[in-house]
């Protein structure tokens, strides 16, 4: 299913005034493809995907999901944010089937679904345990699994590893990254780390200071199949990396 955005622009208002998010944001992801949006803090990134999951509505321009106009939340697309959201009080099976549970799909092909998911991803151990008996990264992952038991066509993720450190969101980001590809979803990940997107996605798209505009896209054709943390060695890495930095450092 693929996502197209055309000049989409959003302004929020509130009573202390306006404040312009969204300028002008033209660009798409295709079915089955990984992209990424840089940008700096608070130039609209989270805005943007509120605007595809149907959360906010957008002033102007127009977002279709699946050929679809967005004009309200969807099952088609899973959201993934930054904070794992894992509730302490229910076990990690609870936490996981939350998404089943709340549309009422407590049938056992859902149930067997999630099972899978868990066993795959090591964690069908741990279905009875408290979030807070698992590391960042399995916690992580379980949040990754509550997303795909509702079997999206679509996952948002909006800064995802930003709260694990820095040897921890590598390795997550890589495990990640290989069930989103192994259980064929689109992606769109939202991240202020070039060298995150640049590990991760087939295109990166960057955008401006606060309103957003579509400053450039990069294509990393050249890095297909090579695994995230491979990327890094990479002379294509390093090439990328200083230009989407400078283009997020220019002032203009
Ligand atoms: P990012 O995710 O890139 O850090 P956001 O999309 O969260 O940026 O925010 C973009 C701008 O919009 C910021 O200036 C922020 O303060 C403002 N903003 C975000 N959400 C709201 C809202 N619900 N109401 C008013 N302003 C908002
Ligand atoms: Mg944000």
């Amino acid at each position: 299913m693929m996502i197209t955005l055309r000049q989409v622009a959003l302004t929020y208002q509130s009573p202390h005034g306006e404040t312009e998010a969204l300028r002008d944001i033209t660009f798409s992801v295709e079915e089955g493809e990984f992209v990424s949006v840089v940008g700096p803090s608070g130039c609209g990134k989270s805005t943007l995907l509120s605007v595809i999951a149907g959360l906010e509505t957008p002033c102007g321009g127009t977002v279709t999901v699946g050929g679809e106009t967005v004009d309200g939340p969807s099952a088609t697309i899973g959201f993934m944010p930054q904070r794992d959201g894992l509730f302490e009080w229910r076990s990690i099976w609870n936490n996981v089937t939350l998404g089943l549970q709340v549309r009422r799909l407590t049938d056992d092909e859902h149930f067997a679904h999630v099972r899978q998911l868990l066993a795959r991803y090591d964690l069908a151990d741990f279905a009875d345990k408290r979030p807070s008996e698992l590391s960042g990264g399995m916690r992580q992952r379980c949040a990754l699994i509550r997303t795909l038991a509702t079997d999206p066509y679509i996952l948002l993720l909006d800064e995802p590893f930003s709260a694990l450190d820095y040897q921890t969101r590598l390795s997550v980001s890589a495990d990640i990254h290989d069930i989103i590809r192994r259980e064929h979803k689109t992606a769109l990940l939202v991240t202020h780390d070039i060298a995150e997107a640049i590990s991760l996605s087939d295109r990166i798209v960057v955008l401006s200071q606060r309103p957003a505009v579509v400053r450039s896209v990069h294509c990393l054709d050249e890095l297909r199949g090579i695994p995230p943390l491979e990327r890094r060695d990479t002379a294509v890495f390093h090439t990328v990396f200083n230009t989407v930095w400078k283009e997020l450092n220019a002032v203009d």
